[in-house]
């Protein structure tokens, strides 16, 4: 298996194509559709271990992140970066006083801004075999013939032709997408191995579930825009504490977390704008009135939150209070 210095080479082999747009995306790889990548820009290129991470965006996407803003939310949002928050007073909509509310508006407005360029990872993550390389401007040839006598050349996973006329090839390596090059896989939503039953585990505990869908230690990759929506599309209060859903609400929250995510990784990678249900409007798409209200562990990073009160009913504990998230 290549170690760290080989895929290090590799990383120097695809720098000069950062930047540039694919004019056309083939190769064998099943666990990936190549197709996907095709009019897409190369934006950055990083090696982290073992692995090299590529992150690609729409050409045309005026709007789309840059290589410094898909790593600037996910520090955001797991309360590192905002230490003028620190302080504020955990509050529910109805008891947030109009000039409050405004405060915490402008507080957050930094970091509900970057919420719209956060959106899930477009990273790919190649993880090389044995005899796993990278070629730039040629391909591979057989050096030997094969059993039957045959000279084969090697069959690439992935090639891609940018519109300089330069390509890449990508031989014998796993390819996925995934949210961030520093996302453990087990805890990343868009990953293939991400580890259902540990992030069951950490939806379990006795605290708001709105709190523990933004722990980045157990989903990774998940950010305010999901949270909100995919609370709305299993019909879960965010107040309520995971410890009073049953498996089945946590299970289909779960399916919501990741075909949302996966969803929206596929329109943005098409330049496509993401429509929300509930995140920042006045009504759901049934009609209701939704509330607002800022939620956080009592030291930690707030962040707005959008709920239908009545598709969205809250289940209260026995003394009818929920509790502030832990931190
Ligand atoms: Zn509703």
């Amino acid at each position: 298996m290549p170690e760290g210095p080989s895929v290090r080479k590799f990383h120097l082999l695809t720098s000069p194509f950062v930047g540039q747009v694919v004019a056309k995306a083939g190769g064998s790889s099943r666990k990936i559709n190549v197709k996907d990548l095709n009019a897409l820009r190369l934006q950055d290129s990083q090696v982290h271990g073992k692995n090299l991470y590529l992150a690609f965006t729409a050409a045309e996407d005026p709007l789309g992140p840059t290589a410094e803003e898909t790593v600037l939310p996910r520090e955001a949002a797991s309360g590192e970066s905002a230490p003028a928050q620190e302080g504020l007073a955990q509050v529910c909509a109805s008891h947030t006083r109009p000039q409050d509310e405004e405060l915490q508006e402008l507080q957050h407005s930094r970091s509900e801004a970057s919420d719209a360029a956060e959106g899930p990872g477009n990273w790919l993550r190649f993880h090389f075999g044995m005899f796993g390389s990278i070629r730039a401007n040629e391909f591979s040839r057989a050096n030997k013939a094969n059993k039957r006598g045959d000279w084969k050349d090697p069959t690439p996973r992935l090639v891609l032709h940018f519109e300089s006329g330069g390509f890449l090839v990508f031989y014998n390596c796993r390819i996925h997408w995934c949210s961030s090059p520093r996302a453990d896989p087990a805890s990343d939503i868009l990953s293939v191995e991400f580890h259902r039953g540990q992030a069951l585990d950490a939806l379990r505990a006795p605290n708001p579930i709105c709190c523990t869908l933004l722990d980045q230690k157990y989903f990774s990759g998940l950010g305010n825009i999901i949270k909100n929506e995919i609370l709305y599309q299993a019909k879960i209060h965010p107040l309520t504490q995971g410890s009073l859903l049953t498996l089945t609400d946590l299970e289909r929250l779960l399916d919501c977390a990741v075909q949302f995510s996966s969803d929206w990784l596929h329109s943005k990678l098409h330049g496509k704008r993401l429509h929300p249900q509930i995140y920042q409007k006045e009504q759901c798409p049934l009609g209701h009135a939704v509330m607002k209200g800022t939620f956080g562990p009592p030291r930690g990073f707030k962040r707005l939150t959008w709920w239908c009160p009545q598709c969205q009913p809250l289940v209260l504990p026995g003394n009818g209070d929920p509790s502030l998230c832990r931190e």
